[in-house]
């Protein structure tokens, strides 16, 4: 009898190519394909972060039925808000939980519906999320989220915060730096708050990874800025970290960020950002432009505060509208023309205070080249700044230190030869 073939479906962020990842290594009666069209089981990973996620996981739905109709399962962060009502519908075959991700071949052998959500504390075993080329490593430390910013699902979907064993990272990242990874990106939902509930931090375990030998440079996905603790703090000259942190402030109105609920004060924000900027950091952050309540006397306020904060990268997002938050809820909504105007001109200053940042830098920069694309090897520096190199060797994997290069608006370039 031949076997089915399955096709998974990824909406969403890293966590959940990670997750499609152990779910495909668990199959053990399937065949899987990268072909849509010819699948039999299709098995969507779905996401939940906004309005809009929710409708592309239902039109996809949709778009299934009208052409292959194959047998539909439903896992990720939507199985949790959207799982039970399309169950009902007779639209998917069952549903279930990132928790229940590793028992895929069993659950997908059952004969009936199945509704099996699973547990929102459940913690992973694998601590791998993914590989870039042969020299970076994404690592994941930590699930979940103890903050409940009014704007976000996430902690509903993905639960509390709860960090993954410490021997377990430490064992992976020591295999991976003996066979010649040099870099480490740690990840998590909220990776600040690694080591909460278990008497740790994120500063100890930081430590114990710069112990192990081979590892050249340690970056950080997002933190949050109280989390840029005293014993944090103590760390930020080693040589292993990178000098570049991603500090979500989300918003730079101290009424906004009460709106939001978020934990940070702006006053506060801006110490820590001069502080930072003392001891020679790059610094990005999250900014969310258009939640509702955001008057333009807010906006403007916000933007002036933007201004006088030392910031050298951005990942700024238009609000979307999450149904089940408080956010949801609040006037005056703002419309989505508005949001893309703010959106806009605070990258545009942002960017400006990069070009500004690296003008200024007298370091050598210290780059991983990563790939070659267009005539050009293409690298971070510790700043996470991007570099395009001309060479004549093949420096892919290579570590560079750069002295001599070119500032230009867009990145930075240079010409190296052995
Ligand atoms: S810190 Fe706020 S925005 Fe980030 S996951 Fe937690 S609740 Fe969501």
């Amino acid at each position: 009898m031949s076997r089915e073939k399955i096709y998974f479906k990824t909406f969403g962020c890293r966590t959940n190519l990670y997750d499609s990842q152990v779910m495909k290594s668990a199959l053990k009666d399937y065949d899987i394909t990268e072909n849509e069209a010819e699948a039999d089981v299709v098995v969507i990973n779905s996401c939940t972060v906004t309005n809009g996620a929710d409708s592309n996981v239902r039109n996809y739905i949709s778009k299934l039925e009208k052409t292959t109709s194959p047998k539909i399962y439903l896992t990720g962060c939507g199985a949790h808000t959207k799982g039970e009502e399309l169950l009902k519908e007779g639209r998917v075959a069952g549903v279930f939980g990132q928790s229940e991700k590793t028992q895929i071949n069993k659950l997908l052998s059952r004969p009936d519906g199945f509704y099996e959500i699973g547990d929102l504390q459940f913690v992973d075993e694998a601590v791998v999320g993914e590989f870039i080329g042969k020299s970076r490593a994404f690592i994941k430390i930590q699930e979940g989220c103890n903050f409940r910013c009014s704007y976000c699902i996430i902690p509903y979907v993905r639960g509390d915060a709860r960090s993954l064993d410490e021997s377990r990272i430490i064992e992976q990242i020591t295999k991976l730096a003996a066979n010649g990874f040099g870099e480490f990106i740690l990840t998590g939902t909220n990776l600040g708050s690694y080591g909460v509930d278990t008497k740790s931090s994120l500063a100890k375990l930081l430590k114990k990874i710069s112990y192990v030998r081979g590892v050249r440079r340690i970056r950080l996905g997002s933190i949050e800025p109280i989390q840029v603790t005293e014993e944090f703090k103590e760390l930020l000259d080693e040589p292993w970290l990178e000098k570049h942190l991603h500090i979500a402030l989300q918003h730079t109105s101290p009424k906004m960020l009460k709106l939001m609920n978020r934990r940070n004060v702006y006053n506060q924000d801006r110490e820590l950002f001069s502080f930072l900027q003392e001891k020679g950091f790059a610094i990005g952050t999250d900014f969310i432009t258009g939640h509702p309540g955001e008057t333009q006397e807010i906006w403007q306020e916000a933007v002036e505060n933007l201004k006088n904060i030392h910031l050298t990268h951005l990942h700024a997002f238009t609000y979307s509208k999450r149904d089940g938050t408080p956010s949801a809820t609040l006037k005056p909504q703002i419309n989505g023309k508005t949001a893309k105007e703010r959106l806009h001109e605070i990258e545009a200053i942002v960017q400006e205070k990069n070009y500004a940042f690296r003008k200024s830098q007298t370091r050598p920069l210290v780059v991983l080249i990563e790939s070659f694309k267009e005539g050009y090897y293409h690298g971070y520096d510790q700043f996470f700044n991007q570099i395009k190199v001309k060479s004549s060797i093949d420096l892919v994997g290579n570590w560079l230190e750069i002295t001599d290069y070119e500032v230009k608006p867009e990145c930075n370039y240079a010409v190296f030869e052995a």
